[in-house]
């Protein structure tokens, strides 16, 4: 079906460039600007506390698609300028650079920036946070062998970073308010395991720290200071303690809006002419039973195909199960389902070997599953959650048997 008209996409990141790709997919002729506030081409961010950090990734391969690909299929990019309001009824946007311009259908792929330290001193040019290419240039900068990184937060990011500055030989400490690193997303086994990998590697890991101050010249930062009157000198200080999506663009606009931009299965918001995707969007999730705003980048290309799809009156409703990923050291661990609310935690295989998974159950259902280097068996382990799948637990702990047999077994 071929549909016309304006199609403003407000973001430029993972699922701004999906969406724009998807409408001419699906076959909208019309004109798609994408408008980001950042100068360059939509990249890919996972890179950023990994391959890029350590100069394995240039530049380049961070693009989502290059520019030839947008040339040729007509999609205007408006770099560098951000949207500051939205006139719902007059159906415009206003840009920093005091343009306005018109939609017919506007899409919102916002995103989410780093929540700041709410501490005196972190604005100092040693502390530093990880969400764009530009961040991830400077931090890289400052990973200099020899150096004391104190990374505050043990989540995604605080724990990438960690092992890649550890092996670059600088003297790294990461400090967790919450009592076990990565608790917003596993289970205390997997915090373990991954808490004993990085003190193997040399990292120093305190938990259950709250962070009162930071110690500094007016210009720099020199040491962390802990509610406790613990004192942990730095040379540089990263801060990964979370996203706070950006939303107050829909906010001023009147959109609904709560933890993220409201959508329905499709991604329509409280306005039938606005689309909402990615980490800013909070949908309905039968399958996860309830409402969520997902942090991902799968979630946010899934999302935003489907919103492509609303705007050109083909709709299709959203609900697929949500994975990530995360590398740390040689180690791929990669996750699916949402683990919240689980009443057991079964680990196949050994957490000595570095190779295993865990699986949560709700009332003998799983419905999530971590596997850390377990890539062969991550597809029917998504199979599983997505099924929300009944497996005994002895079954599912012994390794004799094939996941994908216990599967079969399960009727999938
Ligand atoms: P995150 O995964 O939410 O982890 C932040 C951690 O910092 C949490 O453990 C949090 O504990 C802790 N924290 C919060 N306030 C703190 C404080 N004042 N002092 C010390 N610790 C504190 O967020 P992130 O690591 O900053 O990542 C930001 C975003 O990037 C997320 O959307 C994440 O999904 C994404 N990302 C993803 C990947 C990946 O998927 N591999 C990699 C990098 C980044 P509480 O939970 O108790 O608040």
């Amino acid at each position: 079906m071929s549909t016309t008209g304006t199609v403003l996409i407000v973001g430029a990141g993972q699922a701004g460039s999906e969406l724009a790709a998807e409408l001419r997919t699906q076959g909208h002729t019309g004109r798609v600007v994408m408008i980001g506030d950042e100068a360059g081409l939509p990249y890919k961010r996972p890179p950023l506390s990994k391959g890029f950090l350590t100069g394995a990734i240039p530049a380049e391969q961070l693009l989502i698609r290059n520019a030839a690909v947008y040339e040729k299929n007509n999609i205007e990019f408006i770099g560098g300028t951000s949207v500051t309001a939205i006139d719902r009824a007059a159906k415009t946007v206003t840009l920093s650079d005091g343009q306005t311009l018109g939609y017919d259908k506007l899409a919102l792929t916002t995103g989410g920036r780093a929540r700041p330290l709410p501490v005196m001193g972190a604005d100092m040019a040693n502390v530093m946070s990880l969400r764009s290419q530009t961040d991830a240039e400077k931090i890289r900068e400052h990973l200099v062998a020899g150096h004391r990184l104190v990374i505050i937060g043990g989540g995604y990011i605080g724990l990438e970073i960690a092992a890649v500055a550890v092996k670059a030989g600088l003297e790294v400490t990461v400090l967790e308010s919450a009592p076990r690193v990565l608790a917003r997303v596993t289970a205390p086994e997997m915090s373990a395991f991954y808490t004993r990998v990085h003190r193997e590697a040399g990292v120093e890991i305190q938990v259950g720290v709250q962070i009162a101050a930071l110690e500094n010249d007016g210009k720099k930062v020199s040491a962390v200071i802990l509610a406790d009157g613990n004192r942990v000198a730095a040379d540089v200080v990263i801060v990964g303690i979370g996203l706070i999506p950006n939303t107050e663009l829909a906010t001023a606009a009147g959109l609904a809006v709560d933890n993220g931009i409201v959508v329905d299965e499709y991604g329509q918001t409280s306005d039938s002419d606005i689309v909402a995707s990615g980490d800013c969007a909070n949908r309905p999730s039968p399958l996860l039973g309830g409402r969520v705003r997902l942090e991902s980048v799968p979630n946010a290309m899934d999302q935003a195909r489907h919103a492509a799809r609303l705007l050109v009156g083909q709709p299709k409703a959203y609900d697929e199960l949500p994975w990530f990923w995360s590398d740390q050291y040689e180690l791929k661990l990669q996750m699916c389902g949402l683990s919240s609310g689980y009443d057991q935690v079964v680990i196949r295989g050994s957490t000595e070997t570095r190779a295993f998974s865990a699986f949560y159950l709700k009332d003998g259902r799983i419905i999530a599953a971590d596997a850390v280097s377990q890539l062969k068996d991550f597809g029917v382990m998504k199979k599983l959650v997505g099924a929300r799948a009944t497996v005994a637990a002895e079954r599912l702990a012994d390794t004799t048997l094939l996941l994908k047999d216990l599967a079969v077994e399960a009727g999938l």
